[in-house]
């Protein structure tokens, strides 16, 4: 049997041209694209690549409300040529190779690029291949998922057309990117069956987990166990999807006791919105930056410099890393300024003084107009409020931020590196 491993060294491309630039970026999603505008903010001088294979740059918190009908998936893209910021130098290619003892990364056309620095963030990994079925029912037959563009419109179908059933949400068994989001969409589709006549007195909305509480930071899981409670929502604890069978729309869980599978059920579907498994991409993990024994290959950094733990010269931030902190675009907007900062320290070798505290945060939409604003300090689990408001409430107002405000911080502030705070007047301009 050929693993993942062999199987990508005998697909090596041949190197067939050698480039260098001082600052080398792999991906150019939130983390990429905002690093970059910060770097050259500071120093228009900068030599920098962003190696991006993809022309199109998604704003994936939008997902969520494609799959509940809310944006159109065109709401949630624009054009990648758009955001590179000026000054920086796109390859459009795919890095296959980290080469760290060489200061090198290759990639599929087979450009070697080398570097002075680099600076890792390509995101998740989505391992759909791990749930047996899946990849062949996605986008059939009431099996959907907001964790692709491809699919987060069909989640909408799926909602508006139900007439009733069994409707299941599931959590994966890993890490994930926005802990929140496999529930956000139940909530959605909880408030659209109930606007229907009839529909939600014969449906069963289920919530399927392998863990025992419904998100990380207790003060917010309270809230949320509330929530489902008041809208009749039954939520599995210790259950872990492991199997769709579409030709009998059956969901098959493993069910745990103390993360170990002690025994399987099957429940039948008429809909299933699944959140994948997910981890580090394959060729982090494959790599000598990922972190060593590690199930997920993240790239190991350090948890407050963002710089590799082993390799000083390379420096990883947002889903790929190892930070010990929810997966969020909000986190990777407190990350790029720390990681901006200490590789221009490195560069210029002073001390690396800028520091991550973990920060990060999780809108969670809990129905078409109330959205608690989960901000916490991920290493440490304790909520955290950017606004003078309680986040540990359901709140309209913070419905408003999730749809009008944080998409236009994302497109037009953070992704440009500059601040946000105080500059409501561009906003309104805008909408
Ligand atoms: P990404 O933004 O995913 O960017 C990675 C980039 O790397 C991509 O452009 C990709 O093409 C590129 N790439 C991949 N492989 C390679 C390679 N081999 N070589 C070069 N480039 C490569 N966050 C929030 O803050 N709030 C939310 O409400 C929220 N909701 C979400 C809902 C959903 C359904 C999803 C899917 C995500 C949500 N997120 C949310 C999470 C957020 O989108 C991510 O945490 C964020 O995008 C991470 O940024 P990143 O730069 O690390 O990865």
């Amino acid at each position: 049997m050929v693993t993942l491993t062999q199987k990508q060294s005998l697909t090596q491309p041949e190197v067939r041209k050698t480039v260098h630039y001082q600052i080398v970026i792999i991906g150019g999603g939130a983390a990429g694209i905002t690093t970059a505008s910060l770097l050259l903010l500071k120093n228009r001088q900068l030599d920098i690549a962003i190696v991006e294979p993809s022309d199109k740059h998604y704003y994936q918190p939008g997902w969520t409300l494609t799959g509940g009908g809310v944006f159109q998936l065109q709401d949630t893209v624009k054009p990648q040529k758009d955001l590179i910021p000026t000054g920086a130098t796109w390859i459009q290619d795919r890095v296959v190779t980290l080469d760290p003892d060489h200061n090198a990364v290759i990639t599929s056309e087979g450009i070697r690029v080398e570097y002075d620095t680099l600076i890792i963030c390509p995101g998740i990994q989505i391992d759909w291949h791990l749930i047996k079925g899946l990849k062949e029912s996605l986008g059939i037959d009431g099996v959907t998922s907001n964790y692709s563009p491809q699919y987060a419109p069909y989640t909408w179908e799926l909602i508006k057309n139900f007439q009733g059933g069994n409707a299941l949400f599931t959590f994966p068994n890993t890490p994930i990117k926005c802990g929140g989001a496999p529930q956000k969409v139940m909530y959605m589709a909880d408030d659209t069956f109930r606007s229907k006549w009839g529909v939600r007195h014969s449906t069963n909305v289920m919530f399927f987990t392998p863990g025992s509480r419904m998100f990380a930071v207790p003060d917010y899981a309270k809230i949320l166990e509330k929530v489902v409670q008041d809208r009749d929502l039954q939520v599995k604890f210790g259950h872990n999807l492991k199997e769709i069978k579409p030709e009998t729309k059956e969901a098959i869980f493993d069910i745990l006791d103390d993360s170990v599978p002690v025994g399987e059920i099957s429940v039948k579907y008429d809909i299933i919105h699944v959140a994948p498994p997910q981890s580090a991409p394959d060729f982090i993990k494959n790599s000598p930056l990922a972190v060593p024994n590690n199930l997920y290959g993240w790239v190991d950094v350090d948890k407050e410099t963002l710089q590799h733990n082993r390799y000083k010269n390379v420096f990883a931030l947002g889903d790929a890393s190892s930070l010990p902190t929810s997966k969020t675009a909000a986190a990777v907007r407190k990350q790029a300024p720390v990681v901006a900062a200490n590789l221009l320290a490195f560069l210029s070798s002073a001390p690396l003084l800028s520091k991550y505290d973990g920060y990060t945060c999780c809108p969670l939409i809990t129905g078409y107009d109330k959205t608690v604003m989960a901000e916490f300090d991920g290493y440490n689990c304790r909520p955290m409020s950017s606004f003078p408001l309680n986040p540990l409430k359901e709140r309209w107002v913070m419905w408003l931020m999730k749809k009008h405000v944080l998409p236009w911080v994302y497109w037009n502030r953070m992704l440009k590196g500059e601040r946000f705070e105080g500059d409501y007047i561009k906003f309104l301009q805008w909408r």
